[in-house]
């Protein structure tokens, strides 16, 4: 159902037709066309009323009489930052000649969009709902600007929009750009995925209903769908797999949606007691979600007529943020921690959402002229992750080749700032010591202990460096060791 506009909604989107008025797109339609479209991208996304209203007036600042001043008049100080910072990044080379005078040494186009977005991620919402719609529509460009704007697509913003878990807008964008970058290709592939699905059809109608009754005789609620795969994402794996097709077990794929965590896990024995799994292929990304947040249970099994096909099994809740993702939960989850800061509550946000603080940090950090080691934050935002356990089984989850104070100073600034040892698995440990993935990881503490400023070479993350520099500053202490 269709929420009406607010009249701060309907009042931005007088003010952009307005201002937009007499221009035209490509297509021939009236320019107004396309921020409404991004209006309703933000909206089918769950973004917040600023962040909707500064999709409707993304484009006005760059092509219309209208300045940042009118906007912040009329719509106040957080759509007037928001439409700036999309209008600075709209102009790629500028933004990227901004970036170049703090970076200098990246030729990491994606590393170097990322800092300058870092400030507010909803910046990069509205970028990425403008490119997409920019995408939908790009057959009206001439052929040279449609394969850059495709090609950067995949080596930017679908990655992007990986990393904030937005599943379906990932694979929108890519199978859009592909198409693109290589027609060829993509038609060649988009025939073969068809083709294996058309063949694949009758055997898959008949698991469905063994697999519905089985569920059914277990009284497991569920709802059952066929997941297609997209194309750009075989074109990469059979790229990995020296292109022999029969490498990729997931080219067919069924979705089981259940209630609840116990259902999964339930459910993955039932898929496992009426076929055969292949071994290796069982992923519990529940237990152990991914870096962007996304979790499901996958595994692959060898059906009755020796098909392979793959299983994936999750909560509704998972479904929903495995497709939609970070956006609207990270801008949700700020504004709680703000309010509960303000009450004295102080929390953290989830771990998945931890890199997009690292980068605000760096951001701020750069504006203020200050030196950033970028090895460290790249390590740091796209090296592997590991996962370890408190001892009481939380999962924190750290960049590889973290060390012991990483963790602490991830569990919290007091015990970071007091370790005096840690033990490891059991047994006692050194802070050199790089933690392992699954390792159980005890921080010892003393009251007496303060921040040494050798630690800073025991550390690898730069929210643990900050914590610890903040620390030491402010102590005045040199603290030697
Ligand atoms: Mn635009």
């Amino acid at each position: 159902m269709k929420k009406e506009d607010s009249d701060r909604v309907k009042h931005a989107i007088e003010v952009a037709t307005k201002a937009h008025e007499g221009q035209f797109r490509k297509t021939g339609e009236p320019y107004i066309i396309h921020p409404l479209a991004v209006k309703k991208i933000l909206e089918e996304w769950g973004m917040d009323e600023d962040t909707i209203i500064a999709g409707i007036l993304h484009d006005t600042v760059e092509d219309t009489s209208l300045t940042l001043s009118d906007i912040k008049n009329e719509f106040g100080e957080s759509v007037a930052f928001l439409v700036d910072g999309v209008t600075k990044l709209s102009n790629a080379r500028d933004g990227m000649r901004e970036i170049d005078t703090y970076l200098p040494e990246t030729r990491d186009n994606f590393l170097r969009l990322l800092i300058a977005l870092g400030d507010d991620i909803r910046v990069l919402i509205i970028k990425l709902a403008d490119r997409l719609h920019n995408l939908r529509t790009l057959s009206a460009l001439p052929p040279d600007k449609q394969r850059k704007i495709a090609k950067e697509t995949l080596e930017v913003f679908a990655p992007l929009a990986d990393r904030l878990n937005m599943g379906l807008l990932r694979v929108e964008m890519a199978d859009l750009a592909f198409k693109y970058v290589d027609p060829k290709r993509y038609d060649e592939l988009k025939n073969l995925i068809d083709k294996y699905n058309k063949s694949a059809a009758k055997s898959l109608k008949k698991i469905e209903q063994e697999i519905t009754a089985a569920l059914q005789k277990e009284k497991i609620q569920f709802e059952l769908s066929g997941r297609v795969k997209s194309v750009y994402s075989l074109h990469k794996e059979l790229a990995k797999h020296n292109q022999n097709i029969n490498e990729i077990y997931d080219l067919t794929a069924l979705r089981i949606i259940v209630n609840d965590i116990t259902d999964c896990y339930l459910t993955l024995g039932v898929v496992h007691s009426l076929y055969t799994p292949m071994g290796g292929r069982i992923k519990d990304d529940i237990a152990m979600p991914k870096q962007n947040g996304y979790q499901s249970l996958h595994t692959t099994v060898i059906t009755k007529d020796k098909r392979v096909l793959e299983f994936q099994i999750r909560t509704k809740e998972m479904h929903e943020y495995a497709e939609h993702g970070l956006a609207a939960s990270f801008y949700y989850n700020e504004q709680k921690l703000t309010e509960n800061y303000k009450k004295g509550k102080i929390e953290h946000l989830p771990t998945n959402l931890l890199w997009i603080t690292e980068l605000q940090m760096t951001a701020a950090r750069l504006r203020e002229g200050k030196k950033v080691d970028l090895k460290k934050l790249k390590l740091n935002l796209f090296a592997d992750r590991i996962f370890v356990y408190t001892p009481k089984g939380d999962i924190i989850d750290l960049p590889q080749g973290s060390l012991p104070l990483d963790f602490a100073y991830r569990l919290h600034s007091e015990i970071g700032d007091h370790v005096i040892g840690v033990k490891i698995n059991g047994k006692m440990s050194n802070l050199n010591k790089k933690l392992e993935h699954g390792d159980i990881v005890e921080i010892l503490t003393s009251k007496h202990q303060t921040p040494k400023r050798s630690w800073l070479e025991k550390i690898i993350t730069p929210h643990a460096r900050q914590k610890l520099l903040h620390r030491l500053n402010k102590n005045g202490a040199d603290g030697r060791a």
